[in-house]
């Protein structure tokens, strides 16, 4: 039989967004929001090789482990029977908040990732090395997304290509300011630096 290949898992994460606000008397949900990437796929170990299910994504905004947030989250899980489990075929885009590494100012740094996880089933895993399906059937995707998101952030992010980045005289922010500090030969620091290898060398 032929089932929807493409069900828009989208719907039902709105509505449990909303019974998460119409329920929320206290500080509690929002210190722990429910996991939107908690997913329940053991119903696609029990269907046929060959099976495929997609999951879409778009959430504002999603807090994971360290503190790492991702805004415009969006993307799609798809799931497909394997013969030995569920083969996880993911594609997300996302934007994270990081500093510039020359001027320090915020950058929203645009991320992307694709990837794919085999989550195979209890019963024929190799405990030493495969993911396994939890036997529960739920897939917690935060941190899998999470470790593949942080892949994709650049260890020295800029602001744009060309940033000025900050003096290092008197530490403006030099896209925004300028300033009459003269840089080169006749840096003040540079000789500071020269005097003290002279005094070390005495
Ligand atoms: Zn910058
Ligand atoms: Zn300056």
């Amino acid at each position: 039989m032929l089932r929807k290949p493409h069900a828009p898992f989208f719907g039902n994460l709105l509505l449990c967004y909303n019974a998460i606000s119409l329920n929320n008397t206290g500080g509690d949900i929002m210190a722990k929001p429910a996991n939107l990437l908690l997913l329940d796929v053991g119903f696609i170990a029990h269907e046929e090789v060959g099976y495929v299910r997609t999951f879409d994504f778009e959430l504002p905004e999603i807090v994971l482990e360290g503190d790492f947030v991702l805004s415009n989250l969006s993307g799609e899980i798809t799931f497909s029977r394997t013969s030995d489990g569920l083969l996880a075929q993911a594609e997300f885009s996302a934007i994270t908040e990081a500093t510039c590494g020359r001027c320090l100012d915020a950058v929203y740094q645009p991320l992307e990732s694709r990837f794919s996880e085999l989550f195979t089933l209890p019963s024929q895993a190799d405990k030493d090395t495969d993911l396994v399906l939890p036997a529960n059937g739920k897939i917690d995707f935060a941190p899998i997304l999470r470790d593949y998101m942080l892949l994709e952030v650049p260890i020295n992010s800029l602001c744009r290509p060309e940033c000025l980045g900050l003096c290092p005289e008197c530490g403006v922010n030099r896209n925004h300011q300028s300033c009459d500090c003269i840089i080169g030969s006749g840096d003040p620091r540079s000789s500071a630096l020269k005097s003290m290898l002279n005094d070390e060398a005495h």
